[in-house]
């Protein structure tokens, strides 16, 4: 009953995107396509539709299939992922190419537990992947799916424990034939109807059958467990310009933000002072901050102007061009921050 009110009204409502097939058609055959609906996925972690479809349609012109995408360059993948943030998920995109390339012959396995062993393949990603690229049955479940299916059966058991429970009740609801539709139809009522806050019940085709909405407030689901506060951590970067240009480092493979164009820095740990690369007349340009998974970083920028280029690893870069170098979010910011603040002694 809910699974067919859920699919009529996903025929009626379903977004386009361009790495989904539309409702009800039977998904493409062609090699390139499991290719189209992992790069999504994996784009899609922690990045909003909006912001993915420009990166998706640009990494897709120039790398159009997995094979072409395991031959790249690292510098050339990882640039043109910056903004997309979560810099393993570029790293491990490489990988998980190169893995398809070298150990499937080029072609996506359609099994979910040879998905896993992919690198950067979890769960959510291995039965998107066979539900939407392949269309056989999985079950999908991200958190749209889970704030719709805790308001359906008004589950207070608190996230992440509610999972066992979520998946028992899509074990029951999926649909043999239409598991990459029931999905898809799930998340797209979830971004339009079932929102975070003030959900849409009179609009929504599970109204008949959702506890919450017999409650006062559906949006009280899903229960979360309360969380412990980030710690913050203190780091500076060090804006080296000198003859018109501006000192860029690739930062170490390993770590946060590995192999990806930035500023020198400090290490980022409890302590606000660190020692910087040369010595000169520093100026304090500001702070800029930035939330990781596990931590919150505050980066202090102190700024130096330079007559000659000093002896130090790294490239220069042209100051004018330093939007297009490929900076990761965080030091994007701490460039936008040392560029206005010179600019602004300059005019004075
Ligand atoms: Fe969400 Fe309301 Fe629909 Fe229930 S009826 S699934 S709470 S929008």
């Amino acid at each position: 009953m809910a699974a067919n009110a859920l699919l009529q009204w996903y025929r009626q409502n379903a977004r386009e995107l361009p790495w989904r097939s539309p409702p009800g058609a039977a998904v493409p055959g062609d090699a390139d396509w499991p290719y189209r609906v992992w790069l999504s996925e994996i784009m899609l972690q922690q990045t909003v539709v909006a912001t993915v479809r420009g990166y998706f349609e640009r990494f897709t012109a120039r790398w159009p299939s997995v094979a072409a995408l395991a031959a790249a360059e690292d510098g050339d993948v990882m640039q043109a992922w910056a903004g997309l943030g979560y810099y393993a998920r570029a790293r491990n995109l490489l990988a998980c190419a190169r893995a398809v390339v070298r150990d499937h012959g080029g072609r996506f396995p359609a099994d979910e537990a040879m998905l896993r062993t992919l690198p950067g393949i979890g769960d959510y990603t291995a039965a998107a992947i066979t539900a939407f690229a392949y269309g056989r049955h999985a079950i999908v479940i991200d958190g749209n799916v889970e704030r719709v299916i805790t308001r359906l059966r008004a589950i207070d058991t608190p996230l992440p424990a509610a999972r066992a429970a979520i998946r028992a009740v899509l074990a029951d609801l999926v649909p043999a034939d239409a598991a990459g539709d029931f999905a898809q139809g799930l998340m797209d009522l979830a971004t339009r109807v079932c929102t975070p806050k003030n959900p849409r019940c009179g609009d929504c085709p599970l109204q008949p059958d959702c506890r919450a909405a017999t409650t006062d407030d559906p949006s009280r689901w899903p229960v979360k467990a309360a969380r412990r506060p980030r710690p913050t951590r203190h780091g500076t970067a060090w804006w080296i310009e000198a003859e018109g240009e501006v000192l860029t480092i690739v930062r170490p493979a390993r770590g946060l933000l590995g192999g990806m164009r930035a500023l020198p820095s400090s290490d980022w740990g409890d302590a606000a002072e660190a020692v910087p690369p040369v010595a000169g007349d520093w100026v304090h340009l500001g702070a800029v901050s930035h939330g990781f998974t596990h931590f919150e970083l505050v980066l202090a920028v102190r700024g130096l102007r330079l007559a000659a280029k000093p002896a130090l690893a790294g490239d220069w870069q042209n100051v004018d061009e330093m939007g297009e170098v490929g900076l990761p979010t965080l030091f994007q910011k701490a460039a936008t921050l040392a560029r206005a603040i010179f600019k602004t002694s300059e005019a004075a």
